[in-house]
Order: C-alpha cells, then sequence, then structure tokens
C-alpha cells in the first residue's frame, strides 16, 4: 500500500489495499501465504508524523507441529505504524506489514488446540482414531488434566 502524504487530508483517510501473495516475497521459507490478503489502514498526519493504523488479515497456509496435517490460519494483527515525512513523500507500508504477519505467525502452528498429534510408535494420526498403542485407558489418563474431561 502506498500512501501520498500530500493527499491525506487534515481529518485522515481510510485507505484499503488487497495483496497479491504471487507480489509477496514474505523472506521466509515455512511462511505460505494462502490467498491474497486484506489491509484496512486509516492515515492520519500531523506536521511531519504520518501515522497509520494498519487491520491485517492474512490466510496462511500451515502443517500442525503435532499432526503434520495441513490447513489454513488467518492470522490477524492490529498495528500502528509512523513515519517521519516531508510532504512530496510516498510512503509503501508493505515492509511493515510484511513484519507484521510474520510476528503474528504462530510460534507452534497447531491445527486445532487440542490435537492429539500422531503415534510415536506407529505413526497413527490419534484424531482420526487411536492406534493399538493408544488403547481407550490411555486415553483418559492423557486426559486427566486441569480443564480436561474426566472420562467416567
Ligand atoms: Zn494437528
Ligand atoms: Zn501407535
Amino acid at each position: 500500500m502506498k500512501i501520498y502524504v500530500n493527499r491525506i487530508p487534515a481529518e485522515g483517510l481510510q485507505e484499503h489495499a488487497t495483496y497479491d501473495p504471487t507480489e509477496m516475497d514474505m523472506g521466509r521459507e515455512d511462511i505460505h501465504l494462502a490467498e491474497p490478503f486484506e489491509v484496512d489502514a486509516f492515515v492520519t498526519k500531523v506536521d511531519e508524523e504520518l501515522v497509520v493504523r494498519a487491520d491485517i488479515r492474512c490466510p496462511l497456509h500451515m502443517d500442525c507441529a503435532r499432526c503434520l496435517e495441513a490447513f489454513t490460519l488467518t492470522v490477524t494483527a492490529d498495528a500502528v505504524f509512523s513515519y517521519t515525512v516531508h510532504p512530496t513523500d510516498v510512503v509503501d507500508i508493505t515492509d511493515d506489514v510484511r513484519q507484521e504477519i510474520i510476528l503474528a505467525y504462530p510460534m507452534i502452528p497447531l491445527c486445532r488446540p487440542d490435537c492429539k498429534g500422531l503415534c510415536s510408535l506407529c505413526g497413527q494420526n490419534l484424531n482420526v482414531s487411536p492406534c493399538r498403542h493408544h488403547t481407550a485407558a490411555e486415553r483418559r489418563l492423557d486426559d486427566w488434566s486441569p480443564g480436561g474431561s474426566i472420562a467416567v
């Protein structure tokens, strides 16, 4: 998104941009953009300071850290960028948007918070069904945690 400093009225300016994933290099092998993503921004200028309040919504392809299944998660970020500008400047916020998406990317992507993962012995995806290493009794023990459901 490019912002022309000389076009910002005193009351501020609402801007919107759709980013094409094929033109956005995230610079990280593990971050895969799923589809075009949206940025809404409210831009204000006071003297030489340009302030951009950006609302970023970005669907990303991820592989679950536990069960290795691919899934799509829309990461969101509310960010405030500020720039010192001159009246003739054109400010491109794309680099800052990219940084916000990288910051919002989860350290440990999970397809769902309670993903059961894979059996360490046979590789069975335990979200799909238990394997012979994970009997009903074992699973009850796994559920025995604060906030977990207690099987009878
Ligand atoms: Zn998973
Ligand atoms: Zn197993």
